[in-house]
């Protein structure tokens, strides 16, 4: 019976996160998610630009002057027979090594497309990392009250661009002012579209069968179009296939309007549906831990300070891989071989922090961190095993930081090496000076850094240019050979948070240099934890 529940739990869950670029809605949607969950009474509190109340997931400073989200949240509710996680990734202008790591903890993936737009650069990135572990996806055209280009065009455009098959679910009729609803095209139902229906949850209004006569007398010539449309997108696109969904090859697409909260929740059906439950996690002895696993496993992927400023914690985001988190419950932490109990887990009921009692795979829950635990880090039942795929990123920005009073040197240093442990950014000690690099994929954490620095460490610090174009970790079979490099290339070389040596390049044709010139060195552009 035990074991039955147990399967049960695992078998309801949901784990995914969502990726698009900056402005297509991705905040919107997970109002209406969160609606839908029936967790909000009124969708419209998550970003509240407008309204001016603050996100849950929103927390430090910087977001509200800014209005953005600079980390990542985790919300859970349920949905029809399913309980879902849904895991909120940084995305606007800058966004942080955060984002990726977020997506080894998912199963799924919603992707979010403008259709006004298209494909456009931040989804390209964030698609190449999904490819990584074939993580399947889920499409979600949105911003159909508006004018959007052809949807033949726009499937074409992600099959093409990001190399996956698309498989239409449903189909719209019209857009902009025009836009009537949808065709599903598996149940063979027209839903209606109503405007002004954004805040609540819509009655659904439809009529079975595209050749209904009822549809003709609603909506007019559109329904003689739309019948042709579908004879020419039935033939042209790929039937749903769950197999290569599950693959990642295929991707159902969705088309609605998050503003207008039309077809928000037909994707939701969609997730519930077909999107797996939670996945296994390879280690790096190369075992895979599938998530019936009766024995406790997880892995931890985000390291966030401060989320609650009347209690300055430090919150350890861990995915839990197989087994049940009960509270009070030993787990070890492997990589400092440490047998911990963990009485005060918190989950993440739609955005609301609160005590659990029990937690399943697929689940996250956030431990108290007192500086002991790091990304990447595994906890296990007992076991010594860790899980692989954890990447740091070699940076793409870097700034020299300088204190503006040079007394508060060792606090400065301090501060760095735990924003670095958070995976906020990354820094760089060179080996032949004393000054501080701090690395980062997007700008805007430069500015997280300096003004965190300020409030959590009270150290007065500024950014300025220096000259690094790039930064690879170092590593050689031969430790004589990379002794040998130390030496020689001294000046290039620096420390990063954990002390793993790095390589500093000036400019890209310096790294070609010294990759030639050293080929018995492995520079190396992602580290795993
Ligand atoms: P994010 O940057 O991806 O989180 O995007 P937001 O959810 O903040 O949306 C960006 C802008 O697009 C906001 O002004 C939204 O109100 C607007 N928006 C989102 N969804 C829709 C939609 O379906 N239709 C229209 N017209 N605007 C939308």
């Amino acid at each position: 019976m035990a074991e039955q529940t147990f399967q049960n739990e695992i078998n309801k869950r949901r784990t995914f996160a969502i990726i698009s670029h900056p402005d297509a809605g991705k905040t919107t949607i997970t109002e209406k998610v969160l609606l839908h969950g029936q967790k909000l009474q009124k969708a419209g509190t998550v970003k509240g630009k407008k309204s001016g109340q603050h996100a849950k997931s929103d927390w430090m400073e910087m977001e509200k002057e800014r209005g953005i989200s600079v980390t990542t949240s985790v919300m859970q509710f349920p949905y029809r027979e399913a309980l879902v996680n849904l895991l909120d990734t940084p995305g606007h202008e800058d966004f942080s090594e955060d984002t990726y790591r977020t997506l080894t903890a998912v199963d799924s993936c919603l992707m979010v497309i403008d259709g006004a737009k298209g494909v456009e650069d931040r989804t390209i990135k964030l698609m190449e990392v999904t490819r990584l572990r074939d993580t399947p996806i889920i499409t979600f055209m949105n911003k159909l009250d508006r004018d959007i280009r052809d949807p033949l065009e726009l499937l074409d455009e992600v099959e093409s661009v990001l190399n996956i098959m698309c498989a239409p679910i449903t189909w719209p009729i019209g857009s902009g002012k025009n836009f009537k609803g949808v065709y599903n095209l598996l149940t063979d139902t027209i839903i209606f579209y109503k405007t002004g229906q954004g805040h609540r949850i819509q009655e659904v209004d439809t009529i079975k069968g595209l050749d209904n006569p009822a549809l003709d007398q609603r909506i007019g010539a559109y329904a003689s179009d739309l019948r042709e449309q579908i004879e020419l997108v039935k033939g042209a696109s790929n039937e749903f296939d769950l197999e290569l969904f599950l693959a990642g090859e295929l991707t159902p697409v969705y088309f609605g309007t998050a503003l207008g909260n039309f077809g928000v929740d037909h994707m939701l059906d969609g997730l519930v549906d077909w999107a797996p439950a939670p996945q296994p996690r390879a280690t790096d002895g190369g075992d895979m831990i599938g998530a019936e696993q009766p024995q406790f496993s997880g892995f931890i992927f985000k390291i966030q300070a401060n989320m609650d400023p009347r209690h300055r914690d430090r919150v350890a985001f861990m995915r839990i891989v197989s087994g049940k988190y009960e509270k009070g419950m030993k787990m070890r932490q492997v990589r400092i071989a440490k047998d911990v109990r963990i009485a005060d887990a918190l989950t993440f009921l739609a955005g609301d922090r609160a005590h659990v009692e029990e937690a399943y795979p697929g689940d996250i829950i956030g431990l108290h961190n007192h500086g002991t635990i790091q990304i990447g880090d595994t906890f296990t039942g007992g076991e010594d095993f860790k899980f692989s795929g954890i990447p740091n990123f070699a940076p793409e920005l870097f700034r020299r930081i300088r204190l503006k009073d040079p007394l508060k040197q060792k606090q400065l240093l301090k501060g760095l090496v735990q924003l670095s442990e958070e995976g906020a950014v990354q820094v760089f000690r060179p080996l032949s000076n004393n000054d501080l690099i701090v690395g980062a994929v997007g700008v805007l954490q430069f500015d997280v850094v300096v003004h965190r620095l300020k409030s959590e460490y009270n150290v007065d610090a500024v950014y300025e240019n220096i000259n690094v174009a790039t930064a690879r970790w170092v590593a050689a079979k031969d430790p004589r050979k990379l002794d040998e490099f130390r030496r020689k290339a001294e000046s290039n070389l620096a420390l990063d948070g954990g002390d793993n040596l790095t390589y500093i390049a000036p400019t890209m044709v310096n790294l070609n240099l010294a990759q030639e010139r050293y080929p018995d060195i492995e520079f190396m552009q992602t580290r795993e934890h």
